[in-house]
């Protein structure tokens, strides 16, 4: 995938025009591509660099969204989350959830149960798995480091766990080989305007500082939590759309526990999840209104305090210390503006087009990005939409066969098995790619430090192929080194190493 951004200004009208490289960004120009129209996207930091890289990571009906009777939101989101996983396995991953619940607690027994079963039931052919009943002696055998005081059951239910920044960057390189000009580090400062009407955009070179103007028929604004911020661009007197809240996670050191809990909060009687992840404890989110920039969110002590304690409720023997914290993230979610307490605000989505004929798509789930991909083309690209795939033919980049001759790669490339195991499952039927990189320069198969299996090949090939051009590009989005226990800094400085080389 080459950036090149002077394709975007050479005597070219595109079709569209796409603001935000975030994973509805991302999927709509990889479909609008497949239609045959000219595509552009422009993203001002990396893709997935917004909300699409601080996500839970899941791939969920979401079962609390039944208790605001939102049954038509969980179905297409089930149903997404099964067509998601058999298209893109090295993805997502299913996972099964327990909810433990207590005497006090907000939800009852008996809600958790109908729970679990409607939602298997609003699954239908597309389910991962049923639901199970657990009596209380059956969990603490299961879960011995439980809280056991008060429990009177829980249930279990499967839904999916996903890569969330690789899934947006594999629909930008989807885009891309289907003929979309992409590009991140390029911010749109203003819109191109005829007679009041939007003909494009003005964008800025981050990297170069280089300004210049991408002309289409049609702009879409895909921007997340920044979509205010173009909405007010666009025209002063449009309204603000959003009501942002803001999510923090915690990766704790450790795997507390190898099943996912669903947890009910004792203070706010708010769900939260810790889940395994890399071999730690992914734990989170909060909910909290957000007014500031999305450039700017950051976890505060208190949502660090609030998830920590929380989570030693229910593990009271787990002692929680800060000092075993690996990393947070916090994210803004950018829903669409309604009253009411932050956990109860909807997540569906919505397309709208302001009187100067931007469009801009509002709010969503990661989830449901594929169906909020296809309904935006059907809906803005009409004469183009009767191209689309049909639901189970999208793939992804790393979509299709994956050799399973281990060893023999492993003994070609002069790796270890595990090595390559790892490779298979991070970039599914590219990964041989990656490899290849090894035959040109023997020095990339040096694994990049202790605290994981990554090998200096990855850099190299996040800057070759994945357009990854800093420092963060690579560590955080392609390679998501940020989640391993690292205590010597040799990651950083390898990837550093071989960017001198490597980076564009
Ligand atoms: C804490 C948290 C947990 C979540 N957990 C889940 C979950 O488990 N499952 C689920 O289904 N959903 C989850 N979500 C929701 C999901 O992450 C979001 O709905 C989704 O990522 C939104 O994608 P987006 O493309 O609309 O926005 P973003 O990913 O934010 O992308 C917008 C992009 O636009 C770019 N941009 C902004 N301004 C400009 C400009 N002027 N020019 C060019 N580019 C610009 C930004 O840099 C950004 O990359 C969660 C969200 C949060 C915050």
């Amino acid at each position: 995938m080459i950036r090149d951004t002077a394709r975007f200004h050479k005597n070219h009208q595109y079709d569209v025009l796409i603001i935000g490289g975030g994973i509805n960004g991302a999927a709509i120009a990889y479909l609008a591509s497949v239609t045959g129209a000219k595509v552009a996207l422009l993203e001002k930091d990396d893709f997935a660099s917004g909300a699409s890289s601080k996500s839970t990571k899941l791939l969920h009906g979401g079962i609390r969204y039944l208790e605001n009777f939102e049954f038509d939101l969980v179905a297409e989101s089930l149903k997404e989350r099964f067509i998601q996983y058999k298209n893109a396995p090295h993805l997502v991953k299913i996972l099964t959830f327990i909810i433990p619940v207590y005497k006090k607690d907000h939800r009852p027994l008996w809600m958790m149960k109908l729970g679990v079963w409607l939602y298997d039931f609003l699954s239908g052919n597309y389910s991962m798995g049923e639901h199970q009943y657990i009596n209380p002696a059956q969990l603490i055998s299961m879960v011995p480091q439980i809280r056991q005081q008060g429990l009177v059951g829980a249930v279990s239910y499967c839904d999916a766990q996903m890569n969330d920044a690789r899934m947006c960057l594999e629909n930008i390189l989807m885009a891309d080989s289907k003929g979309a000009h992409v590009a991140n580090h390029v911010e749109v400062i203003d819109f191109l305007k005829d007679n009041g009407t939007c003909r494009g955009a003005v964008a800025k070179d981050v990297l170069t500082g280089g300004i210049f103007e991408v002309k289409a028929k049609t702009t879409i604004v895909t921007v997340g939590p920044w979509a205010d911020i173009l909405l007010h661009k666009d025209s002063v007197k449009n309204p603000s759309r959003l009501r942002s809240t803001k999510g923090v996670h915690v990766l704790y050191r450790g795997q507390i526990c190898e099943k996912a809990f669903l947890l009910q909060s004792s203070s706010d009687k708010r769900i939260f999840f810790v889940i395994p992840f890399r071999g730690h404890s992914l734990i989170g989110t909060t909910d909290t209104d957000y007014e500031g920039s999305p450039d700017g969110v950051k976890a505060q002590p208190n949502d660090v305090d609030y998830l920590l304690k929380e989570a030693s409720r229910v593990f009271p023997e787990v002692v929680f210390k800060k000092e075993n914290i690996i990393t947070i993230f916090a994210g803004v979610r950018p829903l669409v503006h309604e009253q009411g307490s932050p956990s109860k605000i909807s997540r569906k989505h919505s397309i709208e087009k302001t009187f100067s004929g931007i469009w801009y798509v509002l709010g969503g789930k990661y989830t449901t990005y594929r169906a909020i991909a296809k309904e935006c083309v059907q809906k803005i690209l009409p004469t183009w939409s009767h191209k689309l795939p049909a639901d189970v033919d999208y793939p992804l980049y790393g979509s299709g066969q994956v050799s399973t001759d281990i060893k023999q790669t492993a003994l070609r490339f002069g790796l270890g098995t595990e090595v390559v195991s790892y490779l298979m499952d991070f970039y599914g039927s590219r990964y041989e790619d990656v490899l290849k990189l090894i035959d040109g320069d023997s020095s990339l198969r040096v694994k990049l430090c202790d605290c994981s299996l990554a090998i200096r090949a990855q850099v190299a090939y996040a800057c070759k192929v994945e357009m990854a051009r800093t420092f963060d590009d690579v560590y955080i989005r392609r390679l998501q080194l940020q989640y391993n226990d690292c205590s010597s800094g040799g990651c950083r400085e390898s990837i550093e190493d071989v960017l001198k080389t490597y980076a564009v």
